[in-house]
């Protein structure tokens, strides 16, 4: 985000607005977030017992698959942005399904055109189920595993990429998940912006 997206960004979070990303920032938008989330908390904290009660086990490439349900998008996706490949449908797993479409009607209402959505990055979808460890990790699986977690517009908002310096998803696409539960890793560990996923807060 450019210089001046920060200063407004810092406004609706309720930090002074000085233009440095600094741990007050980093703070005001965690908890403007959690504030949105619903009471109680629809998901369970990753990396806990609670959390494999909920969702199972995860999934293995080519061995088990975690429960899915597949639902109607509000709005149209194109696959790594390419117009060549619409996604119209998207499969989570069936305890967060109804949870995500809601997600998608919130940015629907709050991104109510193409150009607004195309803006925003959200048109840019890179994926939701991918049974894999996480990056630079051995043992730890990524949330993706659980069919619980989706990514937007990677390449302007990567895994080591610092948020809001210098990714760019917008707080308006986090407030809509935050509204449904979801984190967003952009403002709860400051990188990653592409990814949400069905889990509490610490
Ligand atoms: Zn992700």
């Amino acid at each position: 985000m450019n210089q001046s997206q920060i200063l407004r960004l810092q406004e609706r979070v309720g930090t002074t607005p000085d233009g440095f990303w600094g741990p007050a920032s980093i703070e005001a938008c965690q908890r403007h977030l959690r504030d949105m989330m619903p009471s109680p908390h629809p998901f369970p904290v990753e990396g806990t017992q609670d959390f494999l009660d909920f969702f199972g086990p995860h999934g293995v490439e080519g061995g088990y698959t975690p429960p899915g349900r597949t639902f109607n998008l509000p709005f149209r996706l194109y696959l790594y942005g390419d117009t060549n490949q619409p996604v119209t449908r998207l499969s989570c797993h069936e305890n967060c399904a109804d949870s995500l479409l809601a997600v998608f009607e919130r940015l629907a209402a709050v991104f109510p055109n193409e150009q607004d959505r195309k803006a925003a990055g959200i048109l840019d979808y890179f994926g939701l189920y991918n049974p894999r460890l996480k990056r630079n990790s051995t043992t730890s699986w990524s949330m993706h595993s659980w069919m619980n977690a989706i990514d937007f517009n990677a390449n302007k908002n990567g895994n080591k990429t610092a948020w809001p310096v210098t990714a760019t998803m917008p707080i308006e696409v986090m407030e809509c998940f935050a509204q449904e539960g979801w984190l967003a890793a952009g403002a709860f560990w400051g990188r990653d912006a592409m990814h949400f996923q069905a889990t509490a807060p610490r």
